[in-house]
């Protein structure tokens, strides 16, 4: 039990923690905290060169980084990179599923149906190859007596809210959010949390160029505080669910979204 009297530090210096799809945006700035917290983070994407300047980045600011070659889609690949992870940084503990693919080409009715199957591939099926194997291993090393599995999965507001043209994107996202309690609830006993987080909108490639059109102008303006969120809004989420502090929250979806889906 902590000492109430002792401040709150987020100290992540004996895990290893893997975060998908940290080429980019939200994955790279949560890879960057964890690191910050002590963390060796393994950094896995498809584009292995902009992973290398994110390692070279976290290494030049006194963290340990590696850079794993990862199709999220691929069990093979999943399974490869959790050896290459192991056998650099030792056994994984701490999962961000983060890698997500949007595809927004208008009306349901103008959607080609390929692109229902590329989006579930990457944003259900990948996250749950992720974090499937993941905890497989946790509970390999031990996670049933430590409980220190930790399995951090990112939703979206688009779960609950309605984002017009984005009909697959939600269903997935949905699908997260959901899928998510139920493997919280498979691996409770094996000391492994499952909690996601469901963000609201944060400028990144995933939405680039969005909010100077008129439909992101529109959405803006009907948002309560009418901005897009900060990029630094999930840090202290991701920190706590990925703590020891967080040892008895499971099958939680935390909402960071400003307000956005308050309309
Ligand atoms: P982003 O496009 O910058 O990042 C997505 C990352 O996933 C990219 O690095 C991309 O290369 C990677 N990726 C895509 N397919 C992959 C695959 N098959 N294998 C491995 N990696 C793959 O966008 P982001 O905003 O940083 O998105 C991160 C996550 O946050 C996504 O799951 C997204 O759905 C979610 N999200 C984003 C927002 C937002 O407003 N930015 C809001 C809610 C949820």
């Amino acid at each position: 039990m902590r000492d109430p009297f002792s401040p709150f530090i987020y100290d992540l210096s004996d895990r290893v923690a893997l975060v998908t799809g940290a080429s980019s945006g939200l994955g790279a700035r949560m890879a960057k905290v964890l690191a910050a917290h002590g963390a060796k983070v393994a950094l896995a994407a498809r584009r292995v060169d902009k992973l290398s300047e994110l390692k070279a980045e976290i290494e030049r600011r006194g963290g340990t980084a590696m850079a794993v070659e990862l199709d999220v889609t691929s069990e093979a690949q999943t399974i490869a990179a959790y050896d290459a992870i192991e056998s650099s940084l030792g056994p994984v503990d701490t999962v961000i599923a983060n890698a997500g693919i949007a595809m927004d080409k208008g009306r349901a009715t103008d959607n080609p149906i390929e692109d229902f199957d590329t989006t579930y591939n990457v944003n259900l099926k990948g996250v749950f190859l992720t974090a499937r194997e993941g905890a497989k291993r946790m509970i390999e090393a031990g996670s049933r007596d430590s409980e220190r599995g930790r399995i951090v999965m990112i939703s979206s507001i688009t779960s609950f809210d309605i984002s017009p043209h984005l009909a697959f994107y939600s269903a997935t996202k949905a699908g997260v959010s959901q899928m998510g309690r139920v493997l919280a609830h498979d691996w409770a006993r094996m000391g492994v949390n499952v909690n996601m987080i469901a963000p609201g909108y944060i400028q990144t490639e995933i939405n680039d160029g969005m909010f100077d059109t008129p439909a992101g102008q529109k959405m803006l303006a009907g948002w309560p505080r009418r901005r897009v969120i900060d990029s630094d809004a999930l840090d202290g989420v991701v920190l706590y669910l990925c703590s020891d502090q967080s040892r008895q929250i499971t099958g939680t979806v935390t909402t960071v979204d400003d307000g956005q889906a308050l309309n």
